[in-house]
């Protein structure tokens, strides 16, 4: 991957936080904090003496800059961040000096508990009060689209996470199934089948070997951008 050093005016990413008692905090590096309200200033976590971010080093606020791979985490927050300043700009994201978050989207977790979606409402209005609040990702996206960033000379890599996403879905859909038709199986069925089973460990095997694989593939997706 090559990165170019870009001072941007403001650069939207899309990127996952999680949230805490105190803030929304980056998924990465969990111990850094919660972002501010404001402005967050990137500062290099590896404890080097440099400004972030920095060529060769992991440090800086990433984001990437389209959706699909940025809202893969289950569990996190989905948010907008726009960036400023020094940005390094990658093929799928930038890492940048100065962000704020520009918009988040409540989790279906949240979502479906209303003393919970109000709890966290009032939190992140309390702490972050410029912040939009979306009741779902959809209407975040909407809302807050991609930017054509061909005109910064970026040839965006194709991003793979809706076919991932949908491999991984299809593939536990056809465990279950196949689990609920075991137990409707004639005996005769079944008893043949038992005759064959080293070939069912090998076909078990198999499809955890192709869960774990999309599981590793989508969150490599993930996460900053690897310095060069
Ligand atoms: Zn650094």
């Amino acid at each position: 991957m090559t990165e170019r050093a870009f001072v941007a005016g403001e650069l939207r990413g899309y990127r996952q936080f999680h949230l805490d008692g105190d803030g929304l905090h980056p998924v990465v590096h969990r111990a850094a904090g919660p972002w501010h309200a404001g402005l967050e200033q990137a500062r290099c976590l590896v404890g080097e003496d440099h400004d972030a971010p920095a060529a060769g080093c992991g440090c800086g606020l990433y984001a990437c800059y389209l959706p699909g791979s940025a809202t893969v985490a289950l569990g996190a927050v989905n948010a907008v961040v726009a960036a400023r300043g020094r940005c390094l700009l990658g093929d799928r994201g930038f890492r940048a000096a100065r962000a704020r978050i520009e918009a988040v989207a409540l989790s279906p977790a949240i979502r479906c508990r209303p003393m919970a979606t109000a709890r966290v409402r009032r939190l992140l209005a309390d702490r972050y009060p410029a912040t939009q609040v979306y009741a779902s990702t959809r209407r975040m996206l909407k809302e807050h689209p991609p930017q054509d960033v061909a005109g910064l000379g970026i040839a965006l890599a194709p991003d793979r996470s809706r076919q991932y996403r949908a491999v991984a879905a299809a593939l536990w859909l056809s465990f279950v199934v196949t689990g609920y038709a075991l137990a409707f199986l004639p005996a005769d069925v079944m008893a043949a089948a038992q005759a064959r089973w080293p070939l069912l460990v090998l076909a078990f095997l198999a499809w955890q070997a192709a869960l774990i694989w999309l599981f590793v593939r989508l969150m490599a997706l993930q996460g900053p951008p690897p310095p060069r």
